[in-house]
Order: structure tokens, then sequence, then C-alpha cells
């Protein structure tokens, strides 16, 4: 009897014993991708959220209530989490901040200010590199390397997670070449609402036509939109794509402008997406439905 509640208790138990890190993530793609490669030993406490908008999220004094016994924060880097300087101070020496981009080759972002001071500058780099498959891939290798750190002995595991995942990623790129291998060479104008498909255009032979800057807020002045008009026209491009995140005025009074109809919205931040592969999926099927014809 004993022995059989003992067991019992024992089978409770395990899931509740299962982690072995706890990790904070500061972007919805990185929270997949730390799930993906933690897999049952990691806690991820998801501070951003799904829907989060990591253009804007700034975790909370209750949010690093929550991750307070995480020794370890994931970042997307590049630039993108503006306020990491001061959360470092924060955290002192309790928990490390890894910036999963930081190494990553980067590409330069648009940004269309033209001498008036914004403020807000600090995306010379296009923080965005997610929509590249292939630095989604190595930087699933950073990760593994990051949790093994914050914990030695799951370094074997975190490894084989790494490997499996990557190879889903492989399985991911060669449907994605061969969806979109479908958009003749001359219809590859990408025009979207803010700038953060470069890295996907650069991939796959895209020219970038973002409406807006690498942030949202950035709108084109009268003269800019009217070069825009006359780029769109230029090309005869096939769609442009709002996003789920954001689908300002400015794409509809476009395409009303322009004749070129609206395509399906985008996920540009990872926000609202299920996982890293659900995001890449809906964006690949969009963008192909839009300019292949
Ligand atoms: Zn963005």
């Amino acid at each position: 009897m004993r022995s059989l509640l003992a067991s019992i208790l024992l089978t409770l138990a395990g899931p509740l014993a299962a982690a072995e890190l706890k990790v904070a993530t500061l972007h919805p793609l990185i929270t997949d991708l730390a799930k993906q490669v933690g897999g049952e030993r990691v806690e991820i406490i998801d501070l951003i959220g799904r829907n989060g908008d990591p253009h804007h999220f700034e975790p909370s004094p209750e949010d690093l209530q929550r991750a307070a016994d995480a020794p370890l924060y994931l970042a997307s880097g590049m630039g993108m989490e503006s306020y990491l300087d001061s959360l470092r101070e924060i955290l002192g020496n309790k928990a490390e901040i890894v910036e999963v981009g930081k190494d990553l080759p980067s590409i330069e972002g648009k940004c269309d200010h033209e001498g008036h001071d914004h403020g807000d500058h600090e995306h010379a780099v296009d923080p965005h590199w997610w929509h590249s498959i292939d630095l989604f891939r190595r930087a699933t290798t950073i990760t593994a390397d990051a949790l093994a750190k914050a914990d030695p002995p799951g370094a074997e595991t975190y490894k084989r997670n790494a490997t499996a995942y990557r190879a889903k990623l492989d399985e991911l790129e060669r449907w994605t070449r061969k969806e979109i291998a479908r958009i003749p060479r001359d219809k590859r104008h990408l025009a979207t609402a803010h700038a953060a498909f470069g890295y996907f255009c650069k991939d796959h032979g895209f020219e970038p036509i973002p409406v807006q800057g690498v942030n949202r807020e950035q709108m084109p002045d009268p003269k800019k939109l009217a070069a825009l008009i006359a780029e769109l026209k230029e090309h005869q491009v096939g769609a442009i794509f709002p996003e789920k995140e954001s689908n300002p005025k400015i794409l509809q009074a476009l395409t009303k402008d322009t004749g070129i109809q609206l395509g399906e919205a985008l996920i540009a931040d990872g926000s609202t997406a299920e996982s890293y592969e659900a995001m890449i999926r809906h964006n690949v099927s969009a963008i192909v439905a839009g300019l292949a014809k």
C-alpha cells in the first residue's frame, strides 16, 4: 500500500521536478525557439507573451518578479530590445541576458528620417533577422549554447534538441524555396507595412518596398509617398501586404491610388504566431498567393 502511494506521489511529482532551468523570454519567436531547444528540461517564463509587440514591450516590475529565479533571459538582440542596458543594471549578477541575434550577420535598416530628429536611431541595423530561416537555424545553436552554459548537465539534451529542430528548419527552408520559385524573378517586389522583411528579401531575391520605417511610427512624407507610388507602378507590383500587427490607413490609400490589390496580412515581428514554423508558412503562402500570377 505504502509503496503504491509512494509511486503515485512520485508520478505526480514527475512533471513538476522535470524543469532544471528557468528561462525568461523577451521576444515571441525566441520563446518558441527556447521551447524547441529546452524541451522538458526548461521552464519558460514568457514575459512578452504571444501577442506582445517586441518594438514596444518593456518588462514591468511584476514581470521581473515573475522571473525572479530565472538565471537566464533570452532576447532577440540587434537593437530590438532597446531597454536591455537598464535591464542588465537591474538584474546585476542575478541573471544573464543573452541576445540571440547579436553575432548573426546583419543587414542595414532603412532609416527614412532625412535629418529630422526622432530620437530613435538605434535601428542602424535591421533587427528582423528571424525572417531568414538560415539565421534562425544558426540562432538554434546559439540558444543551445546559452542553455548549456546556464545548465551544464543539460548540454547533451540541448544539443540533441537543437539538432532535431535544425532538421525541421532544413525542411521548412526546402518548402519555402520550392514555394517562392513559383514567383517569377521580375515579380519579386515585396511591398509591406513596416520595414521588417529585409532578411527575407535578401534570401529570396526580392526588392523590399516598405511603406513605413523599421519601427511603425515612421510614415512617409508627401514627397516620399509620391516616390513610393511611382515605384509601385513602375514595377507593376502585384500586391501590397498589411501586417497582422498593423494595417495602417496609408496602405488602403495606396491600394486605392495605384489599383494594386491588398494582400493577406503578414506576420512581421512574430506576434500572434503559433510558432516560428507557422509564421513562415503563413507568410510564404500569403506572398505566393499575392505575387505568383
Ligand atoms: Zn518590426
